[in-house]
Formats: structure tokens, C-alpha cells, sequence
């Protein structure tokens, strides 16, 4: 009864709910950072942001008033305009995902961002449907 048991296998995987494979923790890449004199180098800076999927200018300019540095882009690198140190530049990072990211709700990351005007955007959450106002 070959058939009946593939039916029935098939009956079974169809009434169970699927569940996208979505992690309340999230995973940040390690940070690549480099000191050259006077800068400090973000080398996977573009890694990091799609990961977090929010706009490199957005996330650097963050960092860059929190950490009091200037920075510029520079293609997927982030260059400060000095030293900074690196586990700094990663509480900040966590700051911003907790601040930017993660949703206010049920605490999921898979989150983005509409914009409703230039300084509040919505962090509209993917899983549980939540939209919170964020200020810029
Ligand atoms: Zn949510």
C-alpha cells in the first residue's frame, strides 16, 4: 500500500502549518575593522548593512554621532576620520538594530522601514505586522 501511505504522508505535510524560518536571535557579521594612521576602517561595512538591511548612509551616519567621528562611504567601506575603537563600534552597531531593526513587538529583526517623512520613518515588522514610528 504504497500509494496510500505517500497520500497519506502527502495529507499530512499539507495540513501542517508552515512556519518561515525566522530567528529572534540575529546574527551580525564580525565586524572587520582596520586602523590605518589616523582612520579607522569598516571593511565589510556593506556586509553588515544588508544584513541589517537599512541604507549604509543611514547606519553611518548613526555611528558616526554616536561615536562622535566623521565618516564618508567608500564603495562597501566605512572610513572614519579616526580612532575608533572596535567594541565600541559594535555596542553601537547592536544599539542600532535594537533602536532601528528589531521590532518593537514581538522583538523579530525582520523588519524595513517606510518613510513617512524626512525625520520618522515606520519600522514595519514582517512577522507580526507592527509598525512603529521611529525618529531619525
Ligand atoms: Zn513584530
Amino acid at each position: 500500500m504504497v500509494e496510500d501511505y505517500n497520500t497519506l504522508l502527502e495529507r499530512v505535510y499539507k495540513n501542517i502549518p508552515r512556519h518561515e524560518t525566522v530567528s529572534d536571535r540575529f546574527e551580525l557579521p564580525d565586524i572587520e575593522v582596520l586602523t590605518q594612521g589616523n582612520k579607522t576602517i569598516v571593511r565589510n561595512f556593506g556586509d553588515v548593512c544588508g544584513v541589517m538591511r537599512r541604507e549604509p548612509l543611514l547606519v553611518s551616519k548613526f555611528l558616526s554621532k554616536e561615536l562622535a567621528v566623521p565618516s564618508s562611504i567608500d564603495d562597501k567601506r566605512l572610513i572614519f576620520n579616526g580612532k575608533v575603537d572596535q567594541r565600541l563600534l559594535v555596542s553601537k552597531i547592536q544599539e542600532f538594530l535594537n533602536k532601528y531593526v528589531r521590532c518593537k513587538v514581538c522583538g523579530r529583526y525582520d523588519t524595513h522601514f517606510e518613510s513617512v517623512d524626512r525625520n520618522v520613518r515606520m519600522l514595519v515588522c514582517e512577522v507580526c505586522g507592527a509598525r512603529s514610528p521611529v525618529r531619525l
